[in-house]
């Protein structure tokens, strides 16, 4: 959040700030499967055709029964595929849960290089938790291979679709495209580049969720100013820096243009630089020298954002952000992938509304993740992760510590402090994305009641008047970092500069953010405090500073409340006469320069008010105008103050500011 610029100490506040009374397709060159080798010139092109045995070869057959060093048993099932490196078997645990254990023959491991390139894949992979990332369960070793234990993805992948179904539609490939943009955002923002991103390591779950696997060439890259040179990937799949090798160096736009890459294929039915010879195929890379085949229409829209995608200065690519705006996406949404979809084009698709495809694009990307904040820590690999510590044995301690599984399906995932979005009722959802609505809404009822103020209050229909969540202290610290308050039920909040708000909820280790997105408005995020995201940690720093702040200095305007509902303050604004708030639960309030208070709640139909004594009373509005005033506590110029209020609500809806 852009608001907290400055890392500098945070700053004493002056009086003025206060509130008022207050004080896929076999790579040639993946590291560890076809060392990374420079682009093979003609000859050596020639000899590479004599075919080099896999290392994959070499992995035989494992026990029927692989028995861990703690003592665990796994039953081998089925062969399920081959890659380079590794043979992967469905292996089953006790409990009768089937995994995939991608297996890995010690004998393929014959120098330091390739051992450290397992065990920073192992790494890589463990560190990851995404709903469209293979979820990583264990590892561990026997004297012949080393098994890492995966989900299991029974349906094969997209490159296995592809080959079935020639092409697929657009509106499918718009699902498969969100729930690979999830996972790369995902990686992305823990600073992995997967730099093999192709049809064959996209695999599909029991339910035809995509998820990507294969982290074999997966890099960290300490930040966004670093770059890899390393030549590697799966032809076809290149992006044209890899290929400039030590002269260029790539970075996380490698796995960009692989999204455009997989696009294409999965619509035309083949890659857009497919050639017989390698080298055709980097000629044709390095000149972005492809076509859209006229007897193989596609959308002008999907073309757009391929040609965008595939652009050769990796600067000019959108960014993983950006990919979910285009056009395209806005044309026939399914709701989900269906098994069928692996043999046969599903009927129907192109007839699927405007509004159901908005509302399942929307569920998609929800499902996705791509709502959820960029809240990880970089994934890290320390040096303890990759060296062995017993002469037999390959894998380190920090990577398989005794018994990963376990310890996965023990931690609750609360205590992990994973973010959760949180859903508000309707009305909140309203108020968040249309404040101008509610301000509307409550003038109109302030105006109508001022109307009908001689009718028999009898005959009309009264709201329910029990007293609102008040602010009940502040500080307006806008010039440098937002505008912190304190509820009347003790959560406290900051509403930042750049609008975005994180909210600490008094008796609970949860913290929620308020949080715009381009394109798709407000979201609020549930996090742990325990588990913060590394971003949140500085602006919490703020919060705990503005709390202590308004504990030791400020007055309180009303008694505490138990907590009745989750309010944020939206918005507000200053006058020589009074502060107006506008919460996310649709009421206005009112502090007063005399330091009378008024709330207005029910959309306009009850009113509070709040004596400079704390008294509070929550009447119908209409009884308060018919009286002239409240009943228990007189308050000075009430009418004026009402009248006012109504002007300044009236402004705010039709934005007259
Ligand atoms: P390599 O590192 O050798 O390329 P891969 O990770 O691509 O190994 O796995 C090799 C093959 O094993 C894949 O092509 C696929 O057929 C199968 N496979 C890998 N992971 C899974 C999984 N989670 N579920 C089912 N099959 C898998």
């Amino acid at each position: 959040m852009s608001a907290i610029r400055s890392q500098q100490p945070l700053q004493p506040l002056n009086n003025g700030q206060l509130n008022a009374r207050g004080t896929n397709i076999t790579p040639i060159k993946s590291v560890r499967r076809h060392k990374e080798i420079p682009i093979p010139s003609a000859d050596q092109n020639k000899q590479q055709k004599k075919k080099k045995e896999k290392l994959s070869a070499l992995c035989k057959t494992p026990p029927s029964i692989v028995r861990t060093r703690n003592g665990r048993d796994y039953r081998r099932g089925n062969f399920l595929g081959e890659g380079g490196f590794a043979r992967c078997f469905q292996m089953k645990d006790s409990s009768g849960q089937i995994y995939a254990a991608k297996t890995v023959a010690k004998a393929s491991i014959k120098n330091e290089k390739t051992k450290t390139k397992l065990l920073s894949e192992i790494k890589i992979h463990k560190s990851l938790k995404h709903p469209n990332i293979v979820n990583f369960v264990d590892c561990f070793e026997d004297d012949i291979n080393v098994y890492i234990l995966l989900e299991i993805c029974p349906n094969q992948s997209l490159m296995e679709l592809l080959k079935n179904r020639k092409r697929v539609s657009e509106p499918e490939v718009r699902y498969f495209m969100v729930q690979v943009v999830g996972a790369i955002k995902y990686l992305h923002s823990r600073n992995v580049i997967h730099r093999d991103l192709k049809l064959g390591n996209i695999f599909f779950d029991p339910e035809m969720n995509l998820k990507i696997g294969d982290f074999g060439l997966a890099s960290v890259l300490p930040s966004n100013e670093h770059k890899k040179y390393t030549i590697c990937g799966t032809p076809n799949y290149i992006a044209p820096e890899v290929l400039g090798g030590k002269n260029t160096g790539h970075s996380f736009e490698v796995d960009i243009w692989a999204i455009g890459i997989m696009m294409y294929a999965l619509l035309i039915g083949k890659p857009p630089f497919q050639a017989k010879d390698v080298n055709v195929i980097y000629e044709r890379i390095k000149k972005t020298e492809y076509c859209f085949p006229e007897e193989k229409p596609i959308s002008d829209s999907a073309k757009q954002l391929i040609k965008d995608l595939l652009s050769l200065n990796p600067l000019n690519r959108p960014t993983i952000d950006e990919v979910l705006a285009y056009e395209w996406f806005k044309g026939p949404f399914p709701d989900k992938t269906r098994e069928v979809s692996l043999n046969e084009t599903p009927q129907g698709l192109d007839q699927i509304s405007r509004i159901q495809s908005k509302a399942n694009f929307k569920n998609a990307k929800d499902m996705a993740g791509i709502y959820t904040p960029k809240t990880k820590n970089p994934v890290e690999i320390l040096r303890s992760d990759l060296q062995s510590e017993q002469p037999k044995t390959l894998l380190p301690q920090s990577l398989s510590p005794n018994d990963t599984k376990n310890k996965y399906q023990e931690v609750d995932p609360d205590q992990l402090g994973r973010p959760r979005r949180v859903n508000f009722n309707s009305h909140f959802s309203t108020t968040i994305k249309n404040l101008n609505k509610i301000c509307f809404e409550t003038y109109q009822n302030i105006r109508r009641l001022e109307h009908s103020k001689h009718e028999n209050i009898d005959t009309m229909e009264l709201p329910d008047c029990e007293n609102p969540t008040l602010i009940s202290k502040w500080v307006d610290y806008s010039n440098k970092y937002g505008f912190s308050y304190q509820l009347n039920n003790d959560d406290i909040g900051v509403l930042f500069n750049d609008d975005n708000t994180i909210l600490t909820l008094h008796n609970s280790t949860k913290f929620l953010e308020l949080i715009y997105h381009d394109g798709e408005g407000w979201t609020c995020i549930e996090n742990s405090l325990n588990h913060p995201p590394a971003q949140a940690k500085r602006q919490l720093e703020v919060v705990d500073f503005f709390a202590r702040y308004m504990n030791s200095n400020l007055s309180k305007v009303s008694e505490n409340e138990e907590r009745k509902e989750i309010v944020f303050l939206r918005r507000y604004s200053r006058t020589p006469d009074y502060i107006m708030f506008e919460m996310t639960n649709g009421n206005f309030q009112f502090n007063f320069k005399d330091h009378h208070k008024i709330c207005i709640s029910k959309s306009g139909l009850a009113i509070t008010h709040i004596s400079p004594n704390r008294l509070t009373q929550t009447h119908p509005l209409i009884m308060v105008l018919q009286d002239g005033n409240f009943p228990a506590e007189h308050v000075p110029d009430c009418l004026k103050k009402i009248a006012t209020i109504k002007e300044a609500i009236k402004k705010r809806a039709f934005n007259e500011d």
